[in-house]
């Protein structure tokens, strides 16, 4: 998708910082961290949300993704949170598939 912000940087289009590539996946740092630790680990073929995946078998390929990402940063055994943002009220700001990995602090619960 031509205007999608994750497919430029999927693409190379614009920059950010990738920390880890992966088998029709990537991880990179979010622009504006929310935790000593945040990155995002998108698909990058574009998918818009959650709800139009149609292959769980991507979403499993995304999850483990994320972990290994986390271990490798150093956040696995204290822990960290995985997000995915569904739509406005889900708080979904950019439509192209997203987890968001966060750690590196104490998360709180309930969510905002
Ligand atoms: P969401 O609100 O769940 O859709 O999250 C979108 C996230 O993308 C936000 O945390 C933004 O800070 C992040 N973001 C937006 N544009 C960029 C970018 N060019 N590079 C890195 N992170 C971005
Ligand atoms: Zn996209």
């Amino acid at each position: 998708m031509s205007s999608c912000v994750f497919c430029k940087i999927a693409g190379g289009e614009i920059p950010a910082t990738i920390v880890k590539r992966g088998d029709g996946m990537l991880a990179f740092k979010d622009l504006n961290a929310q935790a000593p630790t945040h990155f995002l680990v998108i698909p990058t073929t574009h998918v818009g949300t959650l709800n139009e995946v149609k292959d769980s078998g991507q979403l499993g390929k995304l999850l483990a993704f994320a972990r290994d990402v986390a271990q490798e940063a150093g956040i696995g055994t204290k822990g960290y949170r995985v997000v995915v943002n569904t739509n406005p009220d889900g708080g979904q700001t950019v439509f192209h598939l997203h987890l968001h990995v966060l750690g590196g602090r104490a998360m709180h619960w309930p969510p905002g």
